[in-house]
């Protein structure tokens, strides 16, 4: 069902997984058998839907196998973990507010284990929800009510970030659009033109990239880019946002990567 096993068969000492199309909704993963023959195999995305409101249920799973993938639909939050237990999804795409255990329960039972990615689909209101469910290690969400296109169209984003390098190779550059940020070399470019950061700018800019729509606190981020020091205060960051603004926004005032989530902190938008 999904490329994880084909990974694991035993015939098999080498894998490099090559993922081309997600866009019908099928990964490809060529391997290299013990003879050194090419093995490609098709196989077809699996995403488990997690939500108890039937109308909602019924459309997302509708959207999803009209783009080619395999869908499968659950109501219950425990019964969902019990499924899990036996076979792991591609993709998760889980509701809040769940009768049996809720979606951010389950968020936590599966960051204990591994790193399917999550997709969360969380009420217009719950803002603290959303952010623990990213703190938890969600991958990405949608607002209620959304467009189910708009939905298939992140399964795909959040596909392509997780199983094709971005954040999972520590080592791969990163790029949204014109912005390019090198991790090897610490170098940020737009476009051609290359960007002069200091140490720490880059250090802030590179974890919050690594973690699209992730709400960092400032004291998160003092602690992660810092770490621990008398000296620093929270209002170091604030300098260093502003800073990073003005380098790498095309418009400082109005920024569409570095974004403020008032009260709570910082976060990068893809
Ligand atoms: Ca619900």
């Amino acid at each position: 069902m999904n490329s994880g096993h084909l990974v694991r068969m035993p015939t098999v000492h080498t894998c490099p997984l090559v993922i081309s199309s997600w866009n019908k909704g099928l990964s490809t993963c060529v391997m290299i058998g013990q003879k050194g023959e090419k093995i490609v195999t098709v196989s077809q995305t699996s995403i488990l839907v997690i939500e108890d409101e039937p109308s909602i249920a019924e459309v997302v799973s509708l959207y999803l196998r009209r783009a080619g993938f395999e869908v499968q639909v659950l109501a219950d939050g425990s019964a969902a973990i019990a499924i899990m237990e036996r076979q792991m999804p591609d993709l998760l795409i889980l509701d809040i507010m769940l009768p049996g255990l809720d979606g951010l329960e389950i968020t936590r039972w599966l960051r204990d284990r591994n790193d399917v990615p999550i997709i969360m689909l969380t009420a217009r209101r719950a803002e603290s929800d959303r952010i623990a469910g990213l703190e938890m290690g969600a991958d990405d969400y949608v607002v209620k009510p959304f467009s189910p296109q708009e939905l298939v169209s992140r399964v795909r984003a959040v596909l392509r970030r997780t199983h094709s390098g971005g954040p999972a190779r520590a080592d791969a550059p990163l790029v949204f659009g014109e912005l390019q940020i090198d991790p090897t070399t610490r170098l940020v470019h737009r476009g051609e033109r290359e960007i002069i950061l200091t140490a720490k700018e880059f250090d802030m800019l590179w974890l919050l990239a690594c973690h699209p729509r992730q709400v960092f606190s400032r004291e998160q981020l003092l602690d992660r880019v810092w770490g621990y020091s008398d000296y620093i205060d929270s209002s170091s960051v604030t300098v260093h946002v502003r800073r990073l603004r003005e380098k790498i926004e095309t418009d400082p005032a109005h920024p569409a990567h570095l974004v403020t989530v008032w009260g709570v902190g910082y976060k990068f938008e893809p």
